[in-house]
């Protein structure tokens, strides 16, 4: 028995690939210092990264050749010697085609920049469609958008409803009848570009954590359109969950004798949160609709409440129709949450709606390309 015998077959040759790994890791690592804190010299990088002054010149030099980043010349307080030219991401080199399936009657999307600027927009409209047919809808929409895209792009972005897994598989979305839809894999098939999918929740928290202006101490988004649900980074991560569900709140029962769910259970706060529910019970005669959605807040904060004890999150961002969100709603929720947790939960809380509006999805998509091609988020 020598130590040169394999112990069983590697599925593919692993020492080029590891010297790959590190240099896209290398790459990752000065691409993001210079996404978070904007312009900086070779020798910044180098300290920043604690790579060498040689590496970092090397990769500085393939990035420029590939359009990623530009020099800008010398800082303007520069003193004696030879000023050191700065390097900075070149957010316009390159789009990425951001999706939004989590609407009902529309599937939208944007050509997007690496800064998270939208340059073009375009939507289909779903008309029932549903499985293949809906699958065909969404090449057509990356179809246009690729067409009105005006540089490289870099990928595809989705945020889909339902439960997605890593792959980009959606396991199970019923408005669409998609049942391990292996959505990812048939753009990437048809378009010949990375692609990315996620749930329509997780792409919203990432669009607001990198665009948003949000903080690192702990956010959740609460998306509420059609359905409910949650996503949340927290310490600087998705937060996926045992079985990538994590977030789907929509479906907490909070009234035992309540209406029956999509989910085919009965009373989760979906059925009194989503949208569609929201408008009718505003709409119905005789409602005080201020009174109606106070109402609805108050059930809502009590099913915030345990979370943010548990998690002591620095921000709750609301995603949805601003109409029905931004008002009684979110002011009764942010009072149930501090009426029911300890001040140390609460007082650096803030409860907010999303400064991206509706593009919060889109702009999280381009998030996903973001940091799955390039490292960046
Ligand atoms: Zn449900």
């Amino acid at each position: 028995m020598t130590k040169h015998t394999p112990v069983g077959r590697p599925l593919r040759p692993r020492g080029k690939l590891l010297q790959e790994d590190a240099r896209r890791h290398h790459r990752a690592l000065l691409l993001q210092q210079l996404f978070r804190d904007g312009p900086a010299s070779r020798a910044d990088l180098a300290r920043a990264s604690g790579l060498t002054r040689v590496t970092v010149s090397d990769l500085v030099g393939e990035m420029l050749a590939d359009g990623l980043v530009t020099e800008l010349g010398a800082p303007a307080e520069s003193r004696v010697g030879k000023p050191p030219t700065l390097v900075g991401l070149a957010v316009d080199s390159h789009h990425i085609i951001g999706l939004d399936l989590s609407e009902t009657d529309r599937m939208s999307g944007a050509v997007v920049n690496l800064a998270g600027s939208v340059q073009a927009r375009h939507e289909v409209h779903v008309d029932g469609a549903q499985g293949d047919e809906a699958v065909a809808l969404v090449q057509h929409l990356v179809s246009e958008l690729r067409a009105m895209a005006e540089r490289p792009v870099l990928g595809i972005g989705v945020g889909s409803p339902g439960v997605v897994d890593t792959a980009g598989t959606v396991i199970d979305a019923p408005n669409l009848a998609w049942t391990d839809t292996p959505l990812a894999a048939r753009l990437a098939e048809a378009f010949d570009l990375p692609v990315l999918v996620a749930n329509d929740a997780n792409t919203a928290v990432l669009g607001e954590h990198t665009f948003g202006e949000s903080g690192d101490g702990g956010l959740m988004v609460l998306r509420v359109g059609t359905g409910v649900g949650a996503g949340f980074v927290l310490g600087g991560s998705l937060l996926h969950g045992h079985l990538g569900a994590a977030g789907e709140i929509g479906h907490v029962a909070v009234d035992p004798d309540g209406e029956r769910c999509a989910c085919s259970r009965t009373g989760c706060l979906e059925t009194i949160l989503s949208a569609p529910r929201l408008r009718r019970r505003v709409a119905a005669p005789g409602a005080d609709g201020p009174a109606e959605l106070a109402a609805v807040g108050t059930r809502l904060g009590e099913v915030l409440a345990p979370i943010v004890a548990a998690l002591n999150l620095h921000e709750i961002v609301l995603s949805g129709p601003a109409e029905l969100l931004d008002g009684p709603l979110l002011d009764a929720a942010d009072r149930t949450i501090r009426e029911r947790t300890m001040p140390i939960s609460s007082t650096g809380l803030a409860v907010r709606t999303s400064k991206l509006g509706e593009d919060v999805v889109v702009v999280g998509a381009a998030v996903l390309v973001l940091a799955g091609e390039l490292g960046v988020s």
